[in-house]
């Protein structure tokens, strides 16, 4: 009897330390190239049962395993920051996202005075009309001043000692931010379109720059040593990998808004996903659909400029 080559032991182990691990596990597909595939029969049964986890059905386009043989780039680090630094660069962001004529209310309130005969106890009433700024809807339309703002600002999410005791604060003041601009939909979408067409065409940044998508986030794949990679996937096609990010409050599927500084791009991976970044010290928030209707009124029309017509229309 032939013995069982070590390789294939060695991976199941690997395969069953990771397992308890995740919460959507599902075992590597069958890949051609394995030459430990080759081991059939009683021998292979033990790999067999661990085929128990969650069947990804709903979430066919994205990775639950890295490509075999795929390097996954080291981690990088960023130079501290003092907290004062980081705390004026979230407010900074915050502000960004937020109509600078109503602060985000986007409500404009109108007092009027009304002198009835005589001047005294004047009657004022307020009237409240949508922000004609924002129409209302509280966001700056203007996603070329968000860009750089959120570009600095994820530069400097890692840069925050860890031991500090007010790191915990600062980085909830962090989250809140990037909340915001999450739930501002098309907007953040805008903001993060250069960096997302970038990844789509396998233009992976420099190690150290940062970089920020919207996309689809699937259930975090397993990397030697229980490293975990959150992939988004950007634009149909691209996944972008998140590992261990500072501030996840993001859902477990679905839209998100994330973000790292880019360690580099995943190195021997023949996958069909291309060319994929791995991002180290980032975030991950819920993306949410806001009635962003894009640059307010640019032409001057009193009217919303409206997006470009899509489909059927001449
Ligand atoms: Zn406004």
């Amino acid at each position: 009897m032939r013995p069982v080559p070590v390789i294939l032991l060695l991976a199941c182990g690997v395969l069953f330390a990771g397992a308890p691990m995740a919460m959507a596990w599902s075992p590597a597909p069958p890949s051609d190239k394995s030459s430990g595939d080759k081991t059939s029969g009683d021998k292979g049964s033990a790999a067999g049962k661990a085929k128990d986890g969650d069947e990804d059905d709903d979430q066919p386009d994205l990775p639950t395993a890295l490509p075999e043989g795929a390097v996954v780039p080291e981690a990088v680090t960023v130079p501290p920051v003092r907290a004062d630094v980081f705390a004026g660069r979230a407010t900074a962001l915050g502000r960004m996202a937020q109509c600078p004529k109503c602060s985000g209310s986007g409500v404009k309130v109108t007092r009027h005075r009304e002198s009835q005969g005589h001047m005294k106890n004047p009657k004022i009433t307020e009237t409240k009309d949508d922000c004609p700024e924002c129409r209302g809807i509280g966001i700056c339309p203007n996603p070329g001043r968000v860009s750089p703002v959120l570009d600095s600002f994820v530069a400097l999410l890692g840069a925050l000692p860890e031991d500090a005791p007010t790191t915990p604060k600062q980085l909830d003041k962090a989250r809140q931010a990037l909340e915001r601009l999450g739930a501002t939909g098309d907007l953040v979408a805008e903001v993060t379109e250069e960096d997302g067409t970038s990844v789509a065409a396998e233009r992976i940044p420099r190690k150290g720059s940062a970089l920020a998508v919207t996309g689809i986030v699937g259930s975090p794949i397993l990397a030697a040593g229980g490293m975990r990679l959150f992939p988004v996937q950007v634009e149909g096609r691209a996944v972008v990998l998140l590992r261990a990010p500072m501030i996840n409050a993001a859902p477990p599927k679905g839209r998100v808004f994330a973000g790292g500084v880019c360690a580099g791009a995943l190195e021997n991976a023949a996958w069909r996903w291309g060319k994929s970044a791995v991002l180290d010290l980032g975030f991950m928030v819920p993306w949410k659909d806001a009635p962003y209707k894009g640059a307010a009124d640019a032409d001057g029309d009193g009217k919303p400029d409206a997006a470009p017509a899509s489909g059927s229309g001449k």
